[in-house]
């Protein structure tokens, strides 16, 4: 086993020349193939979800500034997201009539537009009977100039030390019958905020996801070549953690698909899905606006949401892209889960009374031991 430096935040080699650094993906890159390098660099970012008519930017990594819905503000804790917020009002929401400001706004030191917030405007209607203030501008980014010491070199691009500035962005597409033009104006703003982790969180999550790899069935890697990728988990108690097994993200040692609990072979991960398969996909949210897939994907245990921050490395894992789809925004509960709440549901088949598996407590996720699993897909009466 090789020896880590002993700063908690470093995970590079003991008595390693130059700084200290968290990040070292070299722990796989150096002997992964360039499929599975892609795979894992692609688990860090942020997936396309209703994508730039949000105002989103998309193929970004998670640890990038976020949006916040106005109507999301009280269920979010804005100290989560150490790269930045900025807050996305409507029109309807931040105007109460042409030019007038809902006076909620008005000497709010914790919402002001052009600072922390601008106003989306998606429809003509709203563009038309809540316009712009008459001095507000588009939204822009700028850059730091080093020449200048200023911000003050145009850019469409986030990276690097920028700043925000403007009060409104256009995403209005020509979607009725009318002859306008569709109005696309301003930068994207920020990423999806329920698949925010900073980025100490996003590669301790690519850590596990290559060491999933590495596990899987039919894998071309050797665990033994490993060393340093090993000792970091180790360092992060990920290496030997009981929740792999509990939550059959493992299986004897082996990488498995959560849900179906099927061990995953090393070639799913960048086969595309088969014509077979695309039936169970046709409802995904993760898969609009793209039409392939590959059969295994970012699997993450508790479905990301605006409370909390779940891309964390104990809840992601590799899972088979139609077994995602079947559990869309549910948590996904092992058969250990169940085994404790003590729900036994039981059907007679004609012969009295079996028992069929156990349930979680809103009794909409059941799982037998043999390793059935059903999910009650819409709310109501079985
Ligand atoms: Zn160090
Ligand atoms: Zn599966």
């Amino acid at each position: 086993m090789i020896h880590l430096c002993e700063n908690p935040n470093c995970n590079l080699i003991a008595n390693h020349r130059g700084n200290h650094s968290f990040i070292y993906k070299k722990a796989w890159e150096t002997k992964f193939n360039d499929d599975d390098i892609n795979k894992i660099q692609k688990a860090g970012y942020c997936t396309p979800r209703g994508g730039a008519k949000g105002g989103y930017q998309n193929h970004v990594n998670r640890n990038s500034k976020v949006i916040i819905p106005y109507e999301k503000l009280s269920e979010v804790n804005l100290d989560n997201y150490k790269d930045g917020y900025v807050i996305r009002l409507f029109p309807s929401q931040y105007f109460t009539a042409k030019h007038t400001i809902n006076e909620i706004f008005i000497d709010n030191p914790s919402i002001i537009v052009s600072d922390n917030a601008f106003v989306l405007y998606r429809t003509y209607e709203d563009y038309e009977t809540l316009p712009p203030l008459p001095n507000w501008k588009i939204r822009s980014i700028l850059k730091y100039n080093n020449g200048t010491q200023k911000y003050d070199i145009p850019s469409n691009d986030r990276r690097g030390n920028i700043i925000d500035c403007g009060h409104y962005l256009l995403r209005i597409s020509n979607s009725g019958t009318n002859k306008k033009q569709n109005l696309f104006e301003g930068p994207a703003q920020g990423i999806f905020a329920p698949e925010y982790a900073d980025a100490n969180t996003n590669f301790l999550c690519q850590a596990v996801l290559a060491w999933l790899i590495i596990k899987t069935e039919h894998s071309p890697y050797n665990e033994d070549d490993f060393e340093h990728l090993k000792a970091i988990l180790q360092k992060h108690n990920l290496l030997n953690s009981p929740h792999y097994e509990n939550d059959y993200i493992m299986h004897n040692g082996k990488t498995t698909c959560p849900l179906c609990q099927r061990v995953i072979m090393h070639n799913e991960l960048n086969e595309l899905i088969s014509f077979d398969d695309e039936e169970g996909l046709t409802n995904s949210t993760e898969q609009v606006g793209s039409t392939r897939s590959t059969k295994v994907n970012l699997f993450h245990m508790v479905p990301l949401c605006y409370a909390t921050l779940e891309n964390i490395p104990t809840q992601v894992s590799w899972g088979h892209a139609t077994c995602n789809t079947r559990l869309g925004q549910r948590q996904c509960f092992s058969y250990h889960d169940l085994l404790e709440t003590e729900i036994e549901i039981e059907i007679n088949d004609g012969q009295g009374q079996r028992l069929l598996g156990y349930a979680n407590t809103a009794q909409n996720f059941i799982r037998s031991q043999t390793g059935d699993v059903w999910i009650r897909i819409s709310k109501g009466e079985y």
